[in-house]
């Protein structure tokens, strides 16, 4: 039971770590600082183990009172997909036999609710709240720049006819920075595919969200906020209210495992922002020729370093998706030889999985090779990190681009997944070297920290950007309370 003059909120993350910490973070931050109750609905796949790991940890065993975790059952959707299905049309198929299934149910039993909160895939659900009168809000688990193309999707989709991965020129959204074809997302690279239809389907139901949530703030994208706002084409669609509220990060991450504390143990002992740090997102994986240049550019570099490592696969750049930390593997099978035995000391190699935002909060972390999944990017901008990007699927090139060219707080290494080639050695120890030793790598890092400086304010309790345009849409809900 719950005080009925608080704000009842519920929030539903499709399956993926991606979107389901920051949905928490959200779910929590609406809890602690905006007093709402919340009911946090966890579609529970058969590899969700991990996921549902990351919701029980001891960190969140101690959920705020009026925040409940509530499991939707696994569905067999074993019938509907096959080992070829890929991501996106696999993870719509869960989201889409689980709501059918549950969430009608779920949401009535819940009593009177004053929002549900989705994601960009969870678009079943508009139908369903329509029918149930429930106002359906849109978090969008990325950038600004992604938002405007999101938006554009439909009408590209109806005025070009070939392939756009064949068009000359880059995509130009309106009044935002050109979309250039190599940064186009794999969903959108082959328009036959249901990838794409799912793509497609998911984003042209934007318009029916009650409202867009960002997770970001004022200061990091004002270009394309503006065009958002002001420019006609977003005006006529028209766009739902758009609600910058972030940076809303992990923020209370405990250690876990043995080797988690072993981890920031030896940062402790580093020089201050001498280790560079190496993660890329709960689904990169490398192939094997990959993972070698990598590591002998590291060496080269003579960089201290933190390198997470997952077992390297040639087949997707997205390879452990859905099995977050499942494959603890012996990194000894697939690094260069000797590496581990040359690089003692100087780096830490870790399997699978590291607590990171305590790694970027750690005076010690200068930089961080990412893959540029919008989380990520938060956490380290969040601390003042710079970047070396490496995107390697989903909307990650357009994510490297921007940071690189709008933001100025990190630098490139490659331009993306598999199919571009290998990025050789030299010049991973090159641009390693620019960023832990140059002045470039000095200037980024200044715009990193000013940028937090700017994410701290927008937090502000009861002042902040963020915190306000937030505590706005409460004030909305609680006016619709009786
Ligand atoms: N993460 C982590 N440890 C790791 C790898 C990832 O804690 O070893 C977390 C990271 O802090 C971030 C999330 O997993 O919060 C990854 O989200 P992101 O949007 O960066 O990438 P995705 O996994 O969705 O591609």
């Amino acid at each position: 039971e719950y005080d009925t003059m608080k704000p009842h909120i519920a929030v539903l993350p499709s399956p993926g770590m991606g979107h389901i910490i920051p949905l928490f973070e959200l779910a929590k931050y609406l809890v602690v600082h905006h007093n709402c109750h919340v009911s946090f609905l966890n579609i529970t796949t058969e590899a969700s183990a991990a996921q549902t790991h990351l919701l029980r940890s001891p960190a969140c065993t101690l959920l705020p009172p009026g925040l409940q975790v509530i499991d939707l059952p696994p569905v067999d959707i074993s019938a509907l997909v096959s080992e070829e299905t890929l991501v996106l049309t696999r993870l719509s198929i869960i989201v889409q036999e689980s709501l059918k299934s549950d969430l009608k149910s779920v949401l009535t039993e819940l009593g009177k609710l004053q929002a549900l909160v989705i994601d960009f895939f969870c678009t079943q659900a508009f139908e369903i709240c329509r029918e149930l009168s429930i106002p359906t809000y849109t978090f969008c688990t990325t950038s600004t720049a992604f938002l405007s193309f999101a938006l554009y999707l439909p009408t590209l989709d109806r005025e070009v006819e070939c392939e756009f991965v064949d068009l000359l020129e880059s995509i130009q959204v309106p009044d935002c920075a050109p979309v250039r074809i190599e940064d186009l997302l794999d969903q959108v690279r082959n328009r036959k595919i249901d990838e794409y239809k799912w793509m497609l389907l998911h984003l042209s139901r934007l318009p029916m969200a009650t409202g867009i949530f960002l997770n970001l703030w004022e200061d990091l994208e004002p270009k394309s906020l503006k065009a958002i706002r002001e420019h006609s084409f977003y005006k006529q669609i028209p766009t739902p209210p758009i609600h910058v509220i972030g940076p809303l990060i992990k923020q209370d991450e405990v250690p876990m495992t043995e080797m988690d504390a072993e981890c920031l143990a030896w940062l402790d002992k580093q020089p201050l922002d001498s280790v560079l740090f190496i993660a890329l997102g709960s689904g990169g994986t490398l192939t094997a020729a990959q993972l070698t240049e990598l590591a002998w550019g590291l060496e080269l570099s003579r960089q201290r370093f933190i390198l997470v490592v997952r077992k390297p696969t040639d087949t997707s750049a997205s390879g452990t998706f859905f099995n977050v930390g499942g494959d603890f593997n012996d990194p000894k099978a697939y690094l260069p030889e000797g590496f581990l035995e040359r690089t003692k000391g100087v780096g830490l190699v870790i399997p699978s999985w590291v607590p990171q935002v305590m790694v970027l909060r750690h005076a010690s972390t200068g930089a961080f090779i990412s893959h540029c999944g919008w989380n990520s990017i938060l956490e380290s901008i969040s601390h003042g990190v710079p970047m070396i990007t490496w995107p390697l699927y989903a909307e990650q090139r357009m994510n490297a681009t921007m940071l690189v060219e709008e933001v100025g707080v990190a630098i490139k290494l490659s331009t993306g997944g598999q199919e571009k080639g290998i990025m050789g050695r030299e010049v991973i120890e090159r641009v390693i070297r620019v960023v832990m030793e140059g002045d470039k790598g000095k200037m980024m890092r200044d715009r990193a920290r000013e940028l937090k400086d700017s994410a701290d304010k927008a937090l502000n309790f009861g002042t902040g950007s963020s915190y306000k345009s937030l505590s706005c849409v409460v004030q909305e809900w609680k006016a619709h309370i009786s």
